[in-house]
């Protein structure tokens, strides 16, 4: 049975827009139907909240996305993005903790593997970070917003990444970046929490 015809297309509205992936900004190569259709009929009760629409994406989202089952476009966005920051996490972590300068003084081998891992992590962190566009479905218009700019401070210095605040606090306070990011991580997310944490540990430690 032909199911496609009960679901509405996605288009974008702006000309940059076409042939994007509604979900990470990438070429768009397929359609992703959203609730999928080989899970149409766990979706059929109207008390059960589910877009029917198609969008446009890329292989590797559509591909992440295969077997996972979610009746509307902002639940499914939320998959991917989770889907895709597992994927790249390792790739992210070198983006976010190496710098071109510390690269330079390492052996060949390694600086061709860490390149690799700086550009990919940054292509990733990217995607996930793509906020979608402005669209229509049924000559309804829904507006996007832009991303949320996010700030990082450390005390007073405000930095547009966490990658350039990592850099900054670990070298102003001589802490290496990867323990100051795991002490950033364990402590609410902050550099001052993380920078006294490490700072009592080196004064007392236990
Ligand atoms: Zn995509």
């Amino acid at each position: 049975m032909n199911y496609e015809k009960y679901y509405s297309p996605l288009r974008a509205v702006h000309s940059a827009d076409f042939h994007r992936c509604v979900y990470c900004g990438c070429e768009s190569a397929l359609n992703d139907f959203i609730p999928p259709v080989k899970f149409i009929h766990e979706w059929r009760e109207v008390s059960k909240e589910a877009d029917f629409i198609s969008v446009p994406t890329c292989i590797e989202c559509h591909d992440l996305l295969k077997n996972q089952n979610n009746g509307t476009l902002e639940h499914r966005v939320s998959v991917v993005k989770k889907l895709l920051s597992e994927k790249y996490a390792k790739a992210i972590r070198v983006f976010n903790h190496w710098s071109m300068e510390e690269i330079e003084e390492m052996d060949a081998a390694f600086q061709i593997s860490l390149k690799g891992g700086i550009r990919l992590g940054k292509e990733a962190f990217s995607r996930i970070r793509f906020a979608g566009f402005d669209y229509e479905v049924n000559g309804s218009f829904t507006c996007v917003a832009a991303p949320q700019h996010q700030v990082f401070t450390v005390y007073e210095q405000a930095f547009e990444s966490f990658r350039e605040a990592l850099a900054f606090a670990s070298n102003a306070y001589q802490i290496k970046k990867s323990r100051l990011s795991k002490l950033y991580f364990e402590h609410g997310e902050s550099f001052e929490k993380a920078i006294e944490v490490f700072h009592k540990l080196v004064d007392h430690p236990r």
